[in-house]
């Protein structure tokens, strides 16, 4: 049994995998949330295994509450929950709002809104201090498109990651007396495989010089900033968001 659990959805590929990696480093047992992809989940585990380190994939998509609720159950069977890392996330190709239709916004919000906030209770029951719980933390994985708006190719994205860093906020003082903490990352362009979900594979190589630093991001440097945030050398941040962006949009 594990005496800190981190529960990371989408903890199979890109920044997830990373959050995995690094967590177990640093003394968690994770449990690796993934929709479909198992090999990918199994490979963070093996690693993670390799390295003398506790990790459990478990398949779940984090937009129905029942596997929600599977997922939760895994981590109880590694220990005392002590964090979530809300990663899992959609995106669908480019589109003007006037060509999307109803299923593919209702999808999208489905993954990045209401899976974040399923997730979000789950561990609230298990984690705060009325519940009977030792307190924890909670970060929210949100993107710089929240701030930009992304007009012409992803509206939908960006809304939906705005209506994260809004819950961020609300759910933070909803739990801060709790022992609770939730913060977010907003990252910028990370080189992952989430671009060619959007339907654009080399999006990141395309966007690197607009970014101040003039390179993308990688999932490493996402991981960096979402462990500090669960990490009591974050003990008095709550309720904010940090742009992990190279510069790009950083203003709060
Ligand atoms: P990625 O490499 O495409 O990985 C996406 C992960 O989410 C995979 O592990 C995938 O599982 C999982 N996933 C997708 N839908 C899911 C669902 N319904 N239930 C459970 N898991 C699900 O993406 P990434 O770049 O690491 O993105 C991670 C987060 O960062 C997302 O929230 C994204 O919006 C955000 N973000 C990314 C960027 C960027 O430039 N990459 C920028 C800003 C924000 P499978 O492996 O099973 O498919």
């Amino acid at each position: 049994m594990s005496d800190k659990v981190l529960v990371v959805t989408g903890g199979s590929r890109g920044i997830g995998a990373a959050v995995c990696r690094l967590a177990a480093a640093r003394g968690y047992g994770v449990v690796v949330n993934y929709a479909g992809n198992v090999a990918a989940a199994e490979a963070v585990c093996a690693e993670i295994h390799s390295r003398g380190g506790e990790a459990v994939a478990v398949r779940g998509d984090v937009s129905s509450a029942e596997d929600v609720e599977h997922i939760f159950r895994a981590a109880d069977r590694l220990g005392r929950l002590a964090g979530l890392v809300n990663n899992a996330g959609t995106i669908a190709p480019s589109s003007r709002v006037d060509a999307m239709d109803a299923e593919r916004i209702a999808r999208l919000f489905a993954v990045n809104v209401t899976g974040s906030m399923l997730c979000a209770g789950a561990a609230v029951r298990r984690m705060s201090t009325k519940h009977g719980g030792a307190g924890g933390g909670i970060v929210n994985v949100s993107s710089a498109a929240a701030k930009l708006g992304a007009p012409g190719v992803y509206v939908d994205y960006a809304a939906s990651k705005g209506a994260i860093d809004t819950f961020t906020v609300g759910l933070a003082l909803e739990v801060a007396a709790e022992g609770i903490r939730v913060n977010g990352v907003r990252p910028g362009v990370i080189d992952t495989d989430f671009h060619a979900t959007g339907g654009v594979p080399d999006r990141a190589q395309q966007l690197a010089p607009s970014v101040p630093l003039a390179r993308a991001g990688t999932a490493e440097e996402v991981a960096n900033a979402i462990l500090w945030l669960l990490s009591d050398d974050a003990a008095y941040v709550t309720g904010t968001t940090l742009a992990v962006t190279g510069g790009r949009a950083a203003a709060p």
